[in-house]
């Protein structure tokens, strides 16, 4: 018997089954209920994307994030980048919640909608404390500014904490700033955008003189409200100078977020460290970074090779981060403000190197919305993501 033979035998046995006749009579109509179905959703796609898009609407207006969030001191990232362009990166950014406040550490390009994105309402932005002022940590200020006015008619301008410097960087915004804080009173009227509120308040704070190394850099008190203590320390950034790093304290549980500096010439940060449930430490991937800079050199870019040559000298490595992690018996470690952008959760190993095996505890990438939760009256670490 040849082929078509035994095909037609085939065909022959399963049309005198009547199992077999019923389903191929359900196959059909399945069939013709998809098809009914793709050509409504084709025909009536406006009408459906309204019904879509009035759902989504309303499920993002009630979104609050903080109103979901148990006692005790929470941390998320707005920006987890650096200057080099990275497709799922902002610029530095991160935000914690303590209580009823919200506050953001650095305003980095694009990092505002991602506190929005969050479900953070900008409204209740208490203050934003700023580590250094090197671009890629204050572009996006007037933005972050402009979010919390207007989503909160408040009648005082966003207050900016930071070392020495901070005044010209605010003036620097509130004149970039000062004709579209005249035009949204103008169109919208002083009771929702009230004029008083726009722009920005430099708080600055005054830091110890600087010592050198190997002379340890003592910490100051720069914020102490509503249970919530915030304590900087001088970093080694240089020539970004002053720079800082911050402690936060709320609820029995800490937080260190290190700001750029390069560790190995920053005396007494484990110290400033001490016991901390998260540490926040910039990494840069030496290895990684060279690999981007014998590219752009081959391309005929020896500028931007050069500047990334000049980078590993303010910097800190993965590993060198865990070290001092260790050194300072913190929980956990985050690695932050990543450099080479890591276009993929694939390379972060290649990017993390030892540093996992250097800390008695979890070590991660940063990545854009991930969040932490340190619950009052516990020592879990819980990691999220808030987008
Ligand atoms: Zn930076
Ligand atoms: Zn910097």
């Amino acid at each position: 018997m040849n082929t078509i033979q035994k095909t037609q035998g085939l065909r022959a046995r399963i049309s005198s089954s009547p199992v077999a006749r019923v389903l191929i009579v359900v196959m059909m109509v399945l069939v013709l209920v998809l098809v009914v179905i793709a050509a409504s959703a084709r025909i009536f796609q406006a009408q459906l994307g309204q019904l879509v898009f009035e759902r989504l609407a309303t499920e993002r207006a009630q979104q609050d994030r903080m109103a979901t969030l148990a006692p005790g001191l929470h941390v998320a990232f707005c920006g987890t980048g650096s200057p080099i362009p990275d497709a799922t990166r902002a610029e530095s950014c991160a935000v914690v919640v303590a209580g009823e406040n919200l506050f953001v550490i650095d305003s980095g390009s694009g990092s505002t909608t991602n506190i929005a994105l969050m479900g953070l309402p900008p409204d209740r932005i208490k203050a934003v404390f700023l580590t250094h002022y090197h671009s890629d940590h204050i572009a996006d200020l007037g933005n972050l500014a402009l979010q919390r006015w207007v989503n909160g008619a408040h009648q005082s301008p966003l207050t900016v904490m930071g070392a020495t410097g901070v005044e010209q960087v605010v003036a620097g915004f509130n004149q970039a700033y000062a004709l579209d804080q005249i035009f949204r009173p103008a169109h919208h009227g002083e009771n929702i955008v009230p004029s008083s509120g726009g722009g920005l308040l430099a708080a600055p704070f005054a830091l110890p003189p600087r010592v050198t190394p190997p002379a340890k850099e003592s910490a100051v008190t720069v914020y102490d409200a509503d249970g919530l203590l915030v304590t900087a320390m001088r970093v080694d950034h240089a020539p970004a100078d002053p720079a800082v790093a911050y402690r936060f304290e709320y609820a029995g549980r800490a937080v260190v977020f290190s700001g750029d500096l390069i560790v190995s010439r920053t005396p007494g940060f484990e110290d400033f460290a001490r016991g901390a449930d998260l540490l926040v430490v910039e990494g840069l991937q030496p290895e990684m970074l060279g690999v981007l800079e014998e590219n752009v050199i081959a391309r005929g870019d020896p500028n931007l090779g050069a500047i990334m040559r000049d980078v590993l000298d303010y910097h800190t490595t993965p590993e060198d981060a865990a070290d001092v992690a260790q050194l300072a018996n913190a929980s956990a470690l985050i690695l932050n403000h990543v450099v080479p952008p890591l276009p993929s959760r694939f390379l972060e190993p290649a990017f993390l190197r030892d540093a996992p095996s250097r800390l008695d505890g979890p070590v991660r990438v940063a990545r854009d919305g991930m969040a932490v939760s340190l619950p009052q009256g516990s020592d879990d670490i819980r990691f999220d993501s808030w987008f």
